[in-house]
Formats: C-alpha cells, sequence, structure tokens
C-alpha cells in the first residue's frame, strides 16, 4: 500500500481544484482495506474523483484513494460475467468485454469512473445503466468490520443513485457484471459512436465533472439554463459551460467555492422561474 503525507488532490479530482490532504492511502487489495478500516482511522473515500467538489483548500484527516490501484478485472468466460476490484476504471471493464465478445457494457467506454464509484452512482448514459449489468457486489460493512455480499435488488439502485450514497459505512470492494456473448467488432463500433457522439456535445476541453444536477422529471436541465441566459455565467474561475449548459467548466484556477457559488446561483433561477429545485449529482466534500 503506498501512504503520502500532505498529498496533492489536483489530480485526484476531474474539476482540477486545488487542494490537499494530511495523509493519502492507496489501498492494493481487499486486506489493505480492511486494515485501514481496523485501525479506527476515519477516511474520506474517492473512487476516481470524476464527480466530486472538493470544498476545500485542505483536508486535514485521510483519504482513501482507490483509483489506479486494487483494479484486476476477470473474466468467467463460460457465465458470461466479468468480476473488477473497486478501484479498476470501467473504460477496462468495457474494453475487457469487447476483447471476449461481450455485450452490455459498451456504454461504460467513455464514462469516466472507478467501478465502486460506479455502483454509489449507479452511472450510466441514455444507452445503458450499471443497474442493468450489475449482478452482485462485495463490500466492507463497517458496522460489525465484515465482508458482505448483495445482489442487484438489494441495492436499491435508481437513476444516479444507490444504497451506498445513504450508507457510508459500507465500502465497495468488488462487483460483478452479467453480460451476454456478442461479436467484438460490433461491440467496438458501438463504444467509437457513444464516445465520438458525447465528445462533440460536451465541453471536454475544461476541467470537469459531468453533469452538475439531477434530470428533473420530465425536463432537460441544458435547454432550462439556456432559457434563462445562463449559459456562460461565471463566478471566479467556474462556468456555466458555453458549449453544453448541464456541465460546470473550470476555466481559470476555479475554487470549490466558485463552483458551489454557481450552483447556488443556477439553482435559484430556476426554482425562481420553473419552480423546479435542481438536485446536485456530484458529491460535494
Ligand atoms: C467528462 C465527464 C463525463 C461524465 N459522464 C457521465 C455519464 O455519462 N454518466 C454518469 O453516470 N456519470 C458521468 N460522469 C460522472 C462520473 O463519471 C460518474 O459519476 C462516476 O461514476 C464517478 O466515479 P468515480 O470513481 O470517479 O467516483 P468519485 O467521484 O471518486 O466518487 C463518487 C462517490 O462514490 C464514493 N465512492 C467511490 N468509490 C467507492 C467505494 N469503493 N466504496 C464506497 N464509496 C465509494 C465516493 O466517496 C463519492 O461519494 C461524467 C464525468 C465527467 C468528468
Amino acid at each position: 500500500m503506498q501512504i503520502y503525507n500532505d498529498f496533492d488532490l489536483t489530480n485526484y479530482n476531474s474539476y482540477r481544484l486545488k487542494s490537499k490532504c494530511k495523509t493519502a492511502y492507496f489501498p492494493e487489495n481487499e486486506d489493505d482495506v480492511i486494515d485501514l478500516f481496523s485501525s479506527k482511522k476515519n477516511f474520506i473515500l474517492l473512487g476516481s474523483g470524476h464527480n466530486v467538489i472538493l470544498s476545500k483548500n485542505y483536508y486535514d484527516c485521510n483519504f482513501l484513494i482507490f483509483n489506479g490501484n486494487f483494479n484486476s478485472v476477470k473474466v468467467n468466460k463460460e457465465a458470461n460475467v466479468i468480476i473488477a476490484e473497486a478501484g479498476a476504471t470501467i473504460l477496462k471493464v468495457s474494453e475487457i468485454a469487447e476483447q471476449n465478445a461481450l455485450t452490455g457494457v459498451e456504454f461504460y467506454y467513455d464514462i469516466p469512473s472507478s467501478v465502486g464509484g460506479a455502483v454509489v452512482m449507479n452511472a450510466g448514459t441514455k444507452e445503458g445503466e450499471t443497474k442493468n449489468i450489475l449482478k452482485k457486489v462485495r463490500y466492507l460493512d463497517l458496522t460489525d468490520m465484515s465482508v458482505k455480499e448483495k445482489v442487484n435488488e438489494e441495492l436499491d439502485l435508481e437513476y444516479r443513485n444507490s444504497m451506498f450514497q445513504k450508507q457510508k459505512d459500507k465500502i465497495i470492494l468488488k462487483a460483478w457484471f452479467q453480460l451476454t456473448s456478442g461479436d467484438s467488432l460490433k461491440i467496438r463500433k458501438i463504444m467509437n459512436e457513444s464516445k465520438d457522439r458525447r465528445w462533440s456535445k460536451q465541453p471536454r476541453e475544461y476541467p470537469n465533472s459531468g453533469s452538475v444536477f439531477k434530470r428533473p422529471p420530465g425536463k432537460f436541465v441544458g435547454p432550462m439554463l439556456d432559457e434563462l441566459g445562463l449559459k456562460g455565467f461565471t463566478v471566479g474561475g467556474a462556468q456555466v459551460s458555453k458549449k453544453h449548459s448541464g456541465f460546470i467548466v473550470n476555466v481559470n484556477n476555479a475554487t470549490g467555492e466558485d463552483i458551489l457559488n454557481v450552483i447556488k446561483h443556477v439553482q435559484n433561477k430556476v426554482n425562481e422561474n420553473f419552480n423546479i429545485n435542481l438536485e446536485v449529482e456530484q458529491r460535494i466534500i
């Protein structure tokens, strides 16, 4: 396991907000995770940091970061199942599926995420969501420090939500994805087309964390903000993207506070004009 003091989190959050923490731990296997929590330390968890807003410049506490470690991905060919550790990227899951002619997980190809983060957020696109392919999850339950498993139906998976958002004392260790056999060429085509479509619409040229708000029933966030003239609205270095208003981008050394101020303004305007309470999808830390 790697441990770093006074750790710079800038490259571990996709908004690229400048922030540090007292200590960062990078576990490499299940035992590392169990040992860390057995030592009774408290941790702030990060997967790959693509859905978080770091609201502080300095965290006087420990971070546990799965990104880039604890990342094995295995295939059970007979059962068409992929088994992935929490720190693996879902890009890797989709590429291994393609190499093994397994279909169902093409939509993961362009979502920047760890396996753990994808389960917590029930990550998905128009083409599918984690709920459709997740078979089972293995997690550490901090209430009794035992490792448990739950199947899909027990995980309260709904639009960008799961039981892990309410129960912070459950640490995801591993996930099983149920796929079906397919054709590698067709799978690759779907992956590439989905990526091209998304990159043409999303502001990938600036640091961001994807959609800021959950989609309210019957409405789309981007067009609502456009109607209110909020495209390009800026506080400090944070801006409602000029390319896609559903995103906030870091255009010039934004702080977490700048991002939260843009969010507050947008929420107030949408509430005043549409009587809708926009819910923030990103996790504020
Ligand atoms: C350009 C861009 C495009 C995006 N497009 C999409 C999209 O199409 N669809 C979509 O759903 N999302 C999208 N997102 C958002 C993001 O990719 C997803 O929310 C992703 O699933 C977050 O995963 P992560 O590993 O980065 O999680 P993090 O941001 O690191 O963490 C998210 C939450 O999960 C918790 N967590 C992480 N790992 C664990 C674990 N092992 N156990 C328990 N809790 C854990 C964290 O504490 C935090 O609360 C996009 C983001 C970007 C930057």
